[in-house]
């Protein structure tokens, strides 16, 4: 601290007490209190509240010292002593008994040596000296005066520096723990914007998650949809090309697949033969055993020809109880062979499951492409009137055709488009 300094500080002390009485309670740090740890750190509350009293009223002072000194002077520690010593040579200033004042301080700070530092540095110790100066003052000498008033200021001005200190770090401490608390509310701040952005993002990625799942699922219906109408399609395709009770080759395709046939067969130079075949007395067994029973028969007219059958064979129902077979690449005796076999096949079928208790046959006509035969029209119109010859000659037979044979007066196969019996 700078000479400059401290003649301040002289200046506005000597300024107040020249004008008003000293207030040194408004000086005083609060009352050091025992810590407990020493003896002499610790200071009874009543003498502190004494010191101070005999300061502000020094008549109630005296009467509160009379009362204390009964029970306290016994067991006082040193810095309790000093503080006594200060009392009441503050009653004694009052009093203007100075030379009282002198020696009581001196022995309070004959006792400095055994209070504690921290203690010596308050204002309520320290100020022995500022009393002391002004009662040596008093009696005239003024070097001690001056001493001890320059020892007051030296504590004083520590005292105020420590004060500042503690307040600038009391400030600091302060303004530390706010500092803190602002980053803390940044970083809080930080993390609920994080939170929100981690919440947009979980959300976008959900709405991802929804819309492909919808495309998927949007995707595999139109594909069911696409699958259920390839299936009704290619369902109402072999409707339209089978018979619905036997489920072989309708009229109408047989046509179609003849012609293919009859040109490829034509173009390889390969033969093509047909059967024909009719049920015998058809009628009859409709009128005995009833129309259900007679689509039992068809049925197994149906299975029986598709025994004898090769693959690459079109087996189709023509009419009522009406069949036609082509065998690609198959000669008329080959044919005849093939159309014998069926014949006795149904011929000897028990049909008692069919609840028919009598024999089934069927007469068969059959043909081939030669140079006078040469499309399909006239191929089926040959195995025609060769069928209608087995008719007529008894039937249950087979029969090939030979030019000789006269047209069947029944027969509906001339006509390109023929109707469905
Ligand atoms: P034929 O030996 O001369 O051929 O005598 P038919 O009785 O077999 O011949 P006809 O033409 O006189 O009679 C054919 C019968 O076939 C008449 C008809 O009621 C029957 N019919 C036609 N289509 C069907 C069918 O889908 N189911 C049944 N159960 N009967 C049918
Ligand atoms: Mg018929
Ligand atoms: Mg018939």
């Amino acid at each position: 601290m700078s000479k400059f300094l401290f003649t301040v500080l002289l200046l506005t002390l000597l300024s107040w007490q020249v004008q008003a009485s000293v207030n040194f309670g408004a000086l005083y740090a609060v009352a050091p209190a025992g810590d407990g740890d020493a003896p002499e750190d610790s200071v009874n509350k009543d003498i502190v509240t004494l010191v101070k009293l005999s300061e502000k009223n020094p008549n109630r002072a005296k009467q509160a010292l009379k009362k204390l000194s009964a029970t306290l002077i016994v067991s006082l520690n040193s810095s309790e002593q000093y503080l006594f010593y200060v009392a009441q040579a503050n009653i004694a200033k009052h009093e203007n008994n100075h030379q009282r004042v002198i020696t009581l301080l001196k022995k309070a700070l004959a006792l400095s040596d055994k209070v504690p530092d921290k203690l010596l540095s308050t204002p309520l110790f320290f100020n022995a000296h500022f009393t002391l100066a002004e009662s040596y003052a008093a009696v005239g000498d003024y070097d001690a005066a001056y001493e001890h008033k320059k020892q007051f200021f030296l504590k004083y001005q520590d005292d105020y520096i420590r004060r500042n200190n503690e307040l600038v770090a009391a400030l600091n401490k302060k303004y530390e723990i706010e500092r803190k608390a602002q980053e803390n509310a940044l970083l809080e701040q930080q993390n609920k914007l994080e939170q929100i952005e981690i919440a947009q993002v979980e959300k976008l990625q959900q709405e991802n998650q929804r819309n492909t799942l919808i495309i998927g699922a949007v995707a595999v219906i139109f594909i069911l949809l696409m699958l259920r109408q390839y299936r009704v399609r290619k369902q109402l395709l072999t409707l339209a090309r089978t018979d619905a009770l036997t489920g072989l080759v309708n009229r109408k395709t047989l046509f179609y697949l003849g012609n293919k046939l009859v040109k490829k067969a034509k173009e390889q130079q390969r033969p093509l033969s047909t059967i024909l075949f009719d049920a015998d007395f058809f009628k009859k067994i409709n009128d005995t055993y009833g129309h259900q029973a007679g689509d039992k028969v068809l049925l197994v007219l149906a299975q029986l020809g598709n025994e004898v059958l090769r693959s690459r064979d079109v087996f189709a129902r023509i009419g009522g109880e009406e069949f036609v077979i082509l065998l690609p690449d198959e000669t008329i005796e080959r044919a005849k062979a093939v159309a014998e076999h069926l014949r006795e096949k149904i011929a000897n079928y028990d049909f008692s499951a069919q609840e028919i208790d009598t024999q089934v046959t069927a007469s068969f006509g059959v043909a081939t492409l030669t140079a006078s035969i040469d499309d399909f029209d006239a191929l089926i119109a040959a195995a025609d009137m060769a069928m209608y010859q087995a008719k007529s000659q008894g039937r249950n037979q087979v029969v090939c055709y030979n030019n000789s044979f006269s047209e069947n007066p029944h027969s509906n196969i001339r006509a390109t488009q023929p109707s469905q019996r």
